[in-house]
């Protein structure tokens, strides 16, 4: 949590703090900082250098306005600059493009392992109407994976997880082969989505790329999505390249973005294909798929978990005596659910969860599980009504509540035992936050090293 990243920025930030203006060589300081930080979150070097031109550009020209400190004003412009390089937040971009005379064909293509398989039938899920998906579209899937052994019945046994067909496998065909027979089998079967999975390799090579735009010479895709791991890093811009200049890319999807707490090969594969960011995969399960939000991931990439920063609001908001209390109960290592709701009530005064969920550790999963993107107030409400309906000993000593009394609490507070187990979940991560914090001397100490 207090990585480079976070401590970077961190610093950036402080160091403007109690200035008057945004000067020329402020704004200069800040973003070579910047840049080394965008290059720990894994953005490409060019890319880097790219964003960090545009932003500095924007911050010159700015007029310091009178109710921000320039530390804030810095994170505005840099947070801006992000969601408009990611695409900006139009969510149409994201949307598949599948308004032709069916079957509308969409191909996934990219290197082994980066997620294709599992992916396409995501996306066969979303589009059948399966759970979470509002559309209900007749959808067939092929896999045109001769290489890998498997590969076709992997496709299969998805399909029938997520209850949409496969085309039926027959040995020894090649990819165009079946590319073909999956074009004639939805055009005769009244299929309203083709999904074609494509073979990767481990590397980019020519006899791949020429197999790519055999198959896509055949079927005219309406998308031909990338597919790539988050986690690849510097790599997967090379990847990009290669693919985008060979195949003509319609969109982006990111896998493995749960395991990828700094999301900046999203920045590079925006930059690098010009094509939009359509999915990001958040899990191996059939529903961890969600659409791409640009703002989501520039919170995550300018220092998800940042507790520093979150202190640092909080400070303005916070009573001294609160601060007290805090540290003493800190000082004894007890962070309990009255703590919680205390922390609750201050993020609904500080202006919602929109500004600080990315800053604090836990929320973030808690945000993504629990509302599926719908980020406002009624989540606090909801776990503040959770907090409520658990008794005095409940709140101090959360361990207590076993099975039986989550029923119980999310009967009382109309949630499910899910909701009460996440927002379990969450206490705990913030109490290991708090420990670390205590750790670094308290919030007190935290302050002062803030300035
Ligand atoms: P392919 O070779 O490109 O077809 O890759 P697969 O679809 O077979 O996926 C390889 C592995 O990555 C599988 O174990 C998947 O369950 C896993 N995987 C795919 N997408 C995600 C994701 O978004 N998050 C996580 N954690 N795992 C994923
Ligand atoms: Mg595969």
């Amino acid at each position: 949590m207090f990585d480079s990243l976070s401590d970077r920025l961190g610093g950036v930030f402080d160091r403007l703090r109690g200035r008057g203006a945004l000067t020329e060589a402020d704004v200069r300081q800040a973003m070579r900082e910047v840049r080394i930080a965008l290059l720990e979150a894994d953005v490409a070097l060019p890319v880097a250098r790219q964003f960090v031109d545009e932003a500095t550009e924007k911050a010159i020209g700015q007029n310091v306005l009178r109710s921000v400190t320039p530390g804030q004003q810095v994170v505005k412009i840099v947070n801006d600059a992000l969601v408009a390089m990611l695409g900006g937040d139009d969510p149409a971009a994201a949307e598949l493009n599948l308004g032709v005379s069916p079957p509308a064909v969409v191909m996934m293509v990219g290197l082994q392992g980066s997620g294709k398989t599992t992916t396409t039938a995501k996306i066969a899920k979303r589009l059948s109407g399966g759970q979470g998906g509002r559309d209900r579209k007749k959808v067939l899937m092929a896999s045109l994976d001769v290489n890998r052994p498997a590969a076709q019945e992997q496709l299969a046994t998805l399909g029938t997880q997520v209850e949409v067909q496969t085309l039926p496998i027959v040995a020894g065909q090649q990819p165009v082969e079946i590319a073909r027979r999956a074009l004639q089998a939805a055009k005769l079967q009244g299929f309203d989505v083709l999904m074609l999975d494509t073979a990767g390799r481990l590397h980019v090579d020519q006899a791949l790329m020429d197999e790519m735009k055999a198959v896509a010479d055949i079927a005219t895709p309406q998308e031909i999505l990338l597919v790539v791991d988050s986690l690849t890093g510097q790599d997967a811009v090379n990847v990009a390249q290669s693919f985008s200049e060979q195949v003509p890319l319609t969109g982006v999807v990111l896998t493995r973005m749960d395991g990828d707490a700094r999301g900046g090969a999203a920045l590079s594969m925006r930059a690098v294909t010009g094509k939009p960011i359509k999915f990001a995969g958040v899990g191996e399960k059939m529903d961890a798929l969600e659409a791409f939000h640009a703002e989501r991931v520039a919170g995550r990439i300018l220092g998800m978990g940042d507790v520093v920063s979150l202190v640092e609001r909080a400070a303005e908001s916070i009573q001294q005596e609160d601060a007290e209390r805090m540290a003493a109960k800190l000082a004894k290592g007890q962070f309990d659910m009255d703590d919680l709701r205390g922390q609750l009530a201050q993020m609904r005064r500080m202006g919602g969860l929109g500004a600080l969920a990315g800053m604090i550790p836990g929320m973030k999963k808690a945000q993504q599980a629990m509302a599926n993107g719908a980020v406002d107030e009624r989540i606090l409400l909801r776990m503040d009504a959770m907090i409520t309906s658990m008794t005095q000993k409940e709140r101090s000593k959360p361990e207590l509540i076993n099975a039986k009394r989550k029923i119980r609490i999310a009967k009382g507070s109309g949630t499910t035992v899910q909701d009460v187990n996440k927002l379990l979940k969450m206490h705990q991560e913030m109490s290991t936050a708090m420990k670390k914090i205590r750790k670094m001397g308290g919030i007190k100490g935290m302050l002062s090293m803030l300035g």
